[in-house]
């Protein structure tokens, strides 16, 4: 009998990401190195030109934020490109970079090489940024078995595919920096996405801004301006922020800490205590914008509010009390918040694995999708006496459930034309030039006689992201087919390994090292915060850690290593973070 390997799954998150794998009935997320189970998605290459990943990349932003790449996904798709101290870098090379590092928490908690997964992406994704996601994974050495979208893995996850009635909800996703509604439908154990709306630019880190702007402003001073003139300060006021936006999702108030010009915090420095009820006022007008996606999502589901049973709340920015009250008024019911919110699309996903696995997903699980997108091919239109080319006509509408097969009936525009051009296209834009092309083929053998041949477009749309194009002269039957796959724009197995090479070159930490790495960025930061006369004491601390990693003592490391901790977790929590977290 052959063993299938492990399959995991993949929460690759704009701000975090989370690794989850199905144990026996019941999945469990893998933590990683440092024991948290969300990994930054933050990558960066340190002074010395080593890359680091997760939180060490965070801690090195506070300072180099010019070193480091954050929410690259937004990118995902693009030719988007990012210098990171002497390498360009797009971004499925980063996000690559951060599945890695997944795989390698995995392998060293599992105790096994871990190659394939099953990994999440926005519903809204289109084609590119689905193979985009896939090729990030190949670099990674993993092969993609399934790519899942977010709220369908969020749904699976609260068992609603298992419930024993049909059900309309909504997913609510209010991730870091963006934003994402999803209807769906469980009909007859089948998942459906019936409609998805969002922003991309709506999360968490706009409430963290909109702190920081009030925060300064009430120093007199212009968060832009700042930016620009104290970058440092700011960055080090927006990590302040951040904990005290933590702090507000539990107490009625938070104190926060003002640094000077160049992010020193020190000891008996400026602090403003804000009250939840301020907060709740400053971020009103972001959590009104919800309102309008909402609405969206309903009206492309042509549904009212009463119509949804359940509301799943999914992303860290929705532990904040203000949101859930208002997701709760607005559709009169309580949302479903049993589960973390920014770890239920991976807990998903690892179902997903789990039933991939077996082999089972489709007997006993139908996790229908839809097409995030709409898929045509190019027309003519009439205007006037002209024939103008250009038009976009669609064949698949967005939102239609996959697998999907649909036919279109075009016709020649010339007498005695012969030949066909099919251009295939993916997008919402009435002219192709606004959409994506997908590839293009001809179709000839047309018999000559006026215009008005008529011609059939059939168009195919699988689970696995397969488009299949034909086209069928009527009057002769004749047809010809057309496929694009994933990974038809994708890179050649030889381009892969030369791409997976390249990233190897990176010089990585040694895992066991990352840890020591951190606690000196972490140290290096809050030295810098630091009152003088304190400076001295942490000098010394790190300066015995140095020593004792550079004569590779194991005991001496250890030692030295817990002095240190000790120190700096007066000044920050463990763990770098507030002991509040
Ligand atoms: P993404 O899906 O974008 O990767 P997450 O779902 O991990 O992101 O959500 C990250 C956001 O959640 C951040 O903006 C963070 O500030 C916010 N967040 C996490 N925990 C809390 C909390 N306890 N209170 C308020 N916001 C939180
Ligand atoms: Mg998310």
């Amino acid at each position: 009998m052959t063993t299938e390997p492990i399959i995991v799954g993949i929460d690759l998150g704009t701000t975090n990401s989370l690794v989850a794998r199905w144990s026996v009935d019941a999945p469990a997320l893998i933590p990683n190195v440092f024991g948290d189970m969300l990994t930054p998605s933050v990558v960066g290459i340190d002074l010395e030109g080593r890359l680091l990943v997760g939180r060490p990349a965070r801690e090195l932003q506070v300072l180099h934020p010019e070193r480091c790449a954050s929410a690259f996904k937004r990118h995902m798709g693009t030719d988007w490109k990012t210098q990171l101290g002497e390498r360009e870098f797009g971004a499925v090379e980063l996000s690559s970079l951060v599945l890695r590092s997944l795989k390698a928490d995995a392998e060293s908690h599992l105790g096994q090489p871990i190659t394939h997964a099953v990994i999440t992406v926005p519903a809204y994704f289109n084609e590119h940024q689905r193979q985009a996601t896939i090729r990030a994974g190949e670099l990674a050495g993993l092969t993609v078995r399934r790519i899942l979208n977010e709220p369908t893995a969020a749904a699976i996850a609260y068992g609603i595919h298992e419930a024993n009635q049909d059900s309309v909800f909504l997913v609510f996703d209010l991730g870091g920096g963006t934003f994402d509604v999803s209807i769906m439908d469980r009909f007859e154990g089948a998942l459906e996405i019936r409609s998805s709306s969002g922003e991309i630019f709506l999360g968490g880190e706009d409430f963290t801004r909109a702190l920081v702007a009030r925060v300064l402003q009430s120093q007199n001073l212009i968060y832009e301006r700042v930016e620009h003139e104290a970058p440092r300060m700011v960055s080090r006021l927006r990590r302040e922020c951040e904990m005290a936006k933590r702090v507000l999702a539990r107490d009625e108030q938070a104190t926060i800490r003002i640094p000077g010009k160049d992010g020193e915090l020190p000891e008996g420095g400026p602090t403003a205590t804000i009250r939840r009820t301020e907060f709740d006022t400053w971020t009103e007008s972001l959590l009104a914008r919800t309102e309008i996606s909402l609405r969206r999502a309903l009206g492309d589901a042509k549904l009212r509010r009463q119509d949804i049973q359940d509301v799943i709340l999914v992303g860290g920015a929705t532990r904040m009390p203000a949101v859930r009250a208002r997701v709760e008024s607005w559709f009169n019911r309580m949302p479903r918040c049993s589960l973390n919110p920014d770890e239920v699309v991976a807990l998903g996903a690892a179902v997903q694995a789990g039933l991939v696995a077996r082999d089972r997903s489709l007997s006993e699980l139908v996790v229908t999708d839809v097409a995030p997108f709409t898929l045509g091919v190019e027309t003519c239109h009439v205007i006037g006496r002209d024939l103008r080319p250009g038009y976009f006509m669609p064949v698949i509408n967005r939102n239609t459930t996959i697998p999907v097969s649909r036919v279109e009936r075009v016709s020649t525009v010339a007498p005695n034309q012969t030949s066909v051009r099919v251009k295939l296209y993916q997008g919402e834009a009435r002219r192709v030039q606004d959409n994506i092309p997908l590839g293009e083929f001809e179709v000839d053998g047309i018999p000559r006689g006026p215009a008005g041949q008529e011609i059939d477009i059939r168009f195919t749309y699988d689970q696995n992201g397969v488009l299949e194009a034909e086209a069928t002269v009527v009057a002769t039957g004749k047809s010809v087919r057309h496929v694009v796959t994933r990974h038809a724009k994708g890179l050649s197995p030889a381009q892969i390994e030369e791409a997976v090479r390249r990233m190897q070159d990176l010089k990585t930490h040694p895992r066991e090292e990352q840890a020591n790495r951190m606690l000196l960025l972490r140290a290096e930061r809050i030295y810098q915060e630091l009152p003088l006369e304190q400076r001295d004491l942490l000098d010394q601390l790190l300066h015995g850690f140095e020593e004792a990693l550079s004569m590779q003592d194991p005991s001496a490391i250890e030692t030295n290593r817990e002095s240190l901790e000790r120190f700096l977790n007066r000044f920050d929590g463990p763990d770098g973070e507030r002991q509040d977290f």
